[in-house]
């Protein structure tokens, strides 16, 4: 039995490592947090090496210039960092889950930062505490850092190899250890890690968007199953798995996750996202579908996929649901009643450009069908003729447990209503078409993907 009941959650946060040969890392991986804020905003934290050994970090709850002051982070000493930005949850909100995890291991001190979930970590940690190790947190983390120390391997990569032969799930890990930087992938190349070059160092991050704000060279992906070591001498590249034969990238990280500004898996976000509304137009066409009198993007996630689908049908494309710049975060809500509330304070309709209209609104993808639902009515009381909505992926109706905090089965529209003309009728739409997996597939340039959340196929 569990040493404490584990309250596994969603874990798709951002991570970064930055080397520089010389001059403070900290400063670098605080901006590059700001630029991975939209993959977690619940917590976030930065470590670094300090020039004699030793770890400094600094951690907190909230956004990154909530929590990570900038005269804080410019004490953290020290030319290498890693850092970590937290996605939100309702339950994870433990100080002791704040990332980067610290621990002094028998490699030297070690501080890591992970975007990912294991789907053994249950196993692993009874595993572990059978064998004596006491679990100070939640994370899936602290299980491979427990795995790592109970290797017979002296050198850290043999520790690790140790390690991500007895996890099975999504990693990504930037680290430091003993004064190195290391940035490790999962043979199925779940969540994104890409590595940049700067004029005096190294930076390994989760999306090419805080890459960006370096002023950093985009060099590629880590690999699936690859660790890149970052030291004095430079970057070393070693196939520490073997990749798995059919990679399963997350689709969902091309669907909504990512940034529109960042390459992932290898493609423009944005790119992919236009794709995905060109083809609900395409799929609309083949129907036989009336055009709309506008196309209107639920923002900010809708705003690619409306481009596209205006771009293909012709249809005028009208701003006419403004979001709120200054709501925030505080508006993340446990319950269904404040949930219901901040979409209101959160979006608010452009009567004028909707009145008397056949409005067709553009979203990236329905989970319970909240904010849909609030939507439509919005719409509908600010005059609009007809609201049709359409969606750029297709419906969700499998939970994610490699790292997406997707609600469970129940809770999601889909499995609720049933079918898809049951989820229309829910949200109170006149017509409501998603994207099909064809369509998704062609979108995301045929690459191999994990479709999970969509067909309930998990690679892994
Ligand atoms: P709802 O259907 O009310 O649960 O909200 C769906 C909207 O939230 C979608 O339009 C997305 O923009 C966004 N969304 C999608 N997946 C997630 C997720 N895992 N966590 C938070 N928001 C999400």
């Amino acid at each position: 039995m569990s040493a404490f009941p584990r309250r596994r959650h969603g874990e798709d946060c951002g991570v970064i490592a930055v080397y520089r040969r010389t001059g403070p890392a900290a400063e670098l991986a605080h901006r590059g947090l700001f630029a991975l804020q939209h993959r977690g905003q619940e917590a976030a934290g930065i470590a670094t090496w300090g020039p004699s050994g030793e770890i400094h970090h600094l951690k907190g709850r909230g956004l990154v210039s909530e929590c990570l002051p900038t005269y804080r982070v410019g004490q953290l000493p020290g030319s290498l960092a890693v850092a970590h930005v937290r996605y939100s949850t309702v339950a994870a909100d433990r100080s002791e889950n704040i990332q980067p995890f610290l621990a002094t291991t028998p490699f030297g001190k070690l501080a890591i930062a992970h975007n990912g979930n294991l789907k053994n970590a249950d196993e692993m940690q009874k595993l572990l505490e059978a064998k004596g190790s006491l679990l100070s947190t939640t994370m899936d983390t602290e299980l491979m850092v427990h795995l790592m120390a109970r290797s017979e391997d002296v050198q850290f990569e043999g520790a690790l190899r140790f390690m991500a032969k007895r996890v099975r799930g999504a990693y990504s890990l930037t680290m430091l250890c003993d004064g190195r930087l290391y940035g490790l992938r999962d043979p199925y190349g779940v969540r994104p890690l890409v590595i940049g070059k700067m004029a005096d160092g190294w930076v390994i991050a989760s999306e090419t968007c805080a890459l960006r704000v370096l002023d950093a060279d985009y060099i590629g992906e880590v690999r699936p199953g690859e660790l890149v070591e970052i030291g004095p001498e430079g970057v070393v590249r070693q196939k520490l798995l073997e990749a798995a034969t059919r990679p399963a990238p997350c689709v969902f990280e091309l669907v909504y996750f990512a940034r529109p500004n960042s390459e992932v898996f290898g493609q423009g976000v944005q790119g992919a996202r236009i794709r995905m509304g060109e083809h609900l137009a395409i799929q609309d066409e083949m129907e036989g579908i009336e055009p709309p009198d506008i196309v209107v993007p639920i923002p900010d996630s809708g705003v690619p996929a409306a481009i596209g689908y205006a771009r293909r049908s012709g249809v005028l494309l009208e701003m006419a649901i403004l979001r709120s710049h200054y709501v925030g975060r505080t508006f993340i809500l446990p319950d269904q009643d404040s949930r219901t509330h901040s979409i209101r304070l959160k979006l608010s309709i452009i009567r004028e450009s909707v009145e008397g209209k056949r409005v067709l609104m553009v979203d990236d993808s329905i989970v319970r069908g909240n904010t849909a639902r609030k939507i439509v009515q919005m719409v509908r009381e600010a005059g609009a003729s007809e609201v049709w909505l359409r969606i750029a992926s297709p419906p969700l109706g499998w939970p994610c447990y490699l790292g997406i905090d997707t609600p469970s089965f129940d809770e999601l529209v889909i499995n609720r209503e049933g079918t898809v003309e049951a989820v229309r009728k829910a949200i109170g739409a006149d017509q409501l078409r998603y994207l099909s997996i064809d369509g998704l597939v062609d979108a995301t340039l045929k690459q191999s993907f994990c479709f999970g959340c969509m067909n309930g196929d998990y690679p892994l």
